[in-house]
């Protein structure tokens, strides 16, 4: 395949965007090279400007789950637009898509719908502090919860030692109220709440973490957390931004039935529009303005087009009553594929895989938290990229994202992808 437009599309880019992106991951950092440019995408096919087709496994990092241009969401997006874009005034659609969604999740009665994943989890937690009195929180190495300063965050050496952060920008005094725990690690967030007593509003939490490579909960982590939030008084945030409307109907709390306090959503609920949204229960979400304390607001925050989109893409998902399972055996036949083609080809590696969600470690041991994903080869994982990406397949270009699959994958293009695999592994 030749990436020859791409490249000259970068250059220009990187004259008049910093690195020639909009957003760091995109920029091939982690594997060399130049960025592929997209042109359009159908399906479970990308056609980027070289007009190359690829298999997409990143699928916008996630909010693809039924495939590129899905046609009901489309439709819905162009029957909006055609009575204008956006009002910044409350619409019936908004209380309808709000509805299904408290239908569908467990455990909560509200939610309010902003433009990101970072602005859902960035409120998530003011709420959590406004409503619990207190200002620091817990969160774990490995996830990430958008850009916002609060999660931009190192720990110390200690588990108890304040945060320092990891962009600069990002203050001490900001850096000091977020706790680093490891993930899997219920020694480390039980020596926290010792070492900072009444003061711990929310732990915030990827439940199946995503955002190196994927990484399950063990068992009873989950459960462990929210008996200590409940012993704390401290509020459980579940990051569903990746897992929710992914892993089941209800997301994480359904599928490992644990009751988070708030959940945040991103992706998949807009449909491939910029959406985010936070829920929780009543006592919690009526604290936020114009009924309570804490504000937050946001001038394109329920925009009609992004509305349609995501009530499209939410009602298919709720009327499909197989799509969670569909997805599932597609992403298991992939995973068994892999492990047949890789195992035969002498090549080291772990697979984690829940759902619709799976990672390839180049590395023989157990991936169960930040520093287990790290030690992954690098090198090979390089190599396996490039080497997919001329094969048709465009998988993450990092070792540390999970490969989204989209129901629109035949079995042909997950045979077709197996066979790259095999070819690639032969090469490493
Ligand atoms: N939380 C999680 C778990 C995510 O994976 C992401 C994005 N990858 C975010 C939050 C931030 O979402 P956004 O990029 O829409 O701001």
């Amino acid at each position: 395949m030749i990436y020859q437009r791409s490249s000259q599309l970068f250059a220009e880019a990187e004259k008049v965007i910093p690195g020639g992106v909009n957003s760091p991951v995109r920029a091939f950092k982690g594997v060399g090279g130049t960025p592929i440019f997209a042109k359009s995408a159908k399906g479970a096919y990308l056609y980027d400007e070289d007009d190359n087709r690829l298999i997409d496994y990143i699928n916008s990092w996630g909010p693809m789950i039924l495939g590129h241009a899905f046609q009901p969401v489309v439709d819905a997006i162009i029957e909006k637009a055609k009575k204008g874009t956006s009002f910044g005034m409350p619409t019936e659609l908004e209380t309808k898509i709000a509805e299904l969604a408290v239908s569908m999740v467990p455990n909560i009665d509200k939610i309010r719908f902003v433009n990101s994943g970072t602005e859902a989890c960035m409120s998530a937690i003011r709420l959590a502090r406004g409503f619990t009195k207190r200002d620091k929180i817990i969160k774990f190495a490995g996830c990430y919860h958008g850009h916002s300063d609060s999660f931009l965050i190192q720990a110390g050496s200690g588990a108890s030692t304040f945060g320092t952060p990891n962009s600069p920008g990002v203050t001490q005094g900001t850096a000091k109220d977020t706790l680093l725990a490891g993930f899997n690690d219920l020694e480390n967030v039980k020596a926290l709440f010792s070492a900072n007593k009444n003061e711990i509003a929310a732990i915030i939490i990827e439940p199946v973490a995503g955002n190196m490579g994927c990484v399950p909960p063990s068992a009873g982590f989950l459960q462990s957390l929210r008996q200590l939030c409940d012993e704390n008084g401290t509020l459980l945030i579940f990051d569903e931004v990746m897992t929710g409307f992914r892993l089941a109907k209800g997301g994480v709390q359904e599928l490992y039935n644990v009751k988070a306090d708030i959940v945040c959503f991103g992706k998949v609920i807009g449909g491939g529009l910029p959406v985010g949204a936070f829920a929780a229960r009543n006592e919690i979400m009526n604290y936020l303005s114009p009924l309570g304390p804490v504000y937050q607001a946001g001038t394109l925050s329920g925009n009609p087009l992004a509305m349609a989109a995501g009530f499209a893409m939410l009602q298919t998902l709720n009327n499909d009553s197989d799509i969670f399972k569909r997805l599932e055996e597609k992403t298991a036949y992939l995973h068994k594929g892999i492990e047949k083609v890789l195992t035969a080809n002498n090549i080291v590696f772990t697979i984690n895989r829940v759902g619709s969600m799976i990672s390839v470690h180049f590395d023989a041991n157990p991936v169960y938290d930040f520093n287990t994903a790290k030690n992954g080869d690098n090198e090979t994982f390089k190599k396996f990229f490039h080497g997919l990406l001329l094969e048709g397949v465009y998988i993450a270009p990092s070792a540390y994202e999970t490969w989204f699959i989209t129901d629109a994958l035949t079995y042909e293009d997950l045979d077709f992808t197996i066979a790259a695999i095999d070819k690639v592994s032969k090469s490493l």
